[in-house]
């Protein structure tokens, strides 16, 4: 059965620190009034059109091979073929803050207004990010309304196209969530209309499931290392 999920759009606006330090500048660097008042026009911007809106199937870790596996493309190494057989749950997802948002991104962006379109960027990726770990908490509180996990579990998102996960496994991931009914689609290189969309799986399980060392092929390639925070906070907690 799936479930939908809306999220007024102040519960999910990222720190203005956040949107810089995705900008590239540093905490502790002085802002520039000009940087600023980009800031706020693209922030202004956001406000009447982020629309986060999402939706999420449970499913069992045998229903989960085929889409895991997708079109074959996996990273041998991928560490989510570990993680999942392990889950006490799963669940996919799909996210959008809607299409005006990405319309208005790419619309500045062909009227060569790189700054503004660079920051209302940021600002939107990173409300999805917040959106999808609201999301995640939602999963997490029906799984123990309804006696399902643990108070010391889990819930972590993993993506296609993302730490050896190919992203054809969008295909089958699409065809078993359905996620047109919340308006994203699926173009045929496996990109999300819109853009500022997320999908995958939600995994639902103890501290130690989620934990692997990030020193996989693949990682030489990351742009983000995500996956060091969330271990190291994984670590503590087992240690403690
Ligand atoms: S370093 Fe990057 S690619 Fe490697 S596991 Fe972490 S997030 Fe994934």
């Amino acid at each position: 059965m799936s479930h939908t999920f809306s999220l007024p759009l102040e519960e999910a606006l990222p720190e203005r620190e956040a949107v810089f330090q995705d900008q590239g500048i540093p905490a502790d660097v002085e802002v520039s009034a000009r940087i600023e008042s980009i800031y706020t026009e693209a922030l202004e911007m956001f406000l009447p059109i982020g629309r986060p809106t999402g939706l999420w199937t449970p499913l069992s870790p045998t229903e989960f091979d085929g889409i895991f596996s997708g079109a074959g493309l996996n990273d041998p190494d991928a560490p989510l073929a570990k993680i999942y057989p392990r889950a006490a749950n799963l669940a996919i997802f799909a996210l959008t803050l809607g299409e005006e948002v990405s319309a208005r991104i790419e619309q500045l962006f062909s009227s060569q207004e790189f700054a503004l379109a660079s920051m209302l960027d940021s600002i939107a990726s990173l409300a999805a990010d917040l959106a999808v770990a609201r999301l995640s908490q939602d999963f997490a509180r029906q799984l123990l309304d309804e006696g399902l996990t643990q108070p010391n579990h889990h819930v972590i998102e993993y993506s296609p196209g993302y730490c050896g996960w190919h992203v054809s496994g969008q295909s089958k991931l699409f065809a078993c969530l359905k996620p047109e009914k919340i308006g994203i689609t699926l173009n045929s290189s496996y990109l999300m209309s819109p853009l500022k969309s997320v999908s995958g799986v939600l995994v639902d399980g103890p501290a130690e499931i989620h934990r692997f060392k990030p020193t996989f092929s693949f990682c030489r390639a990351c742009q983000t290392f995500s996956c060091v925070p969330r271990m190291r906070a994984l670590d503590k907690e087992i240690t403690a």
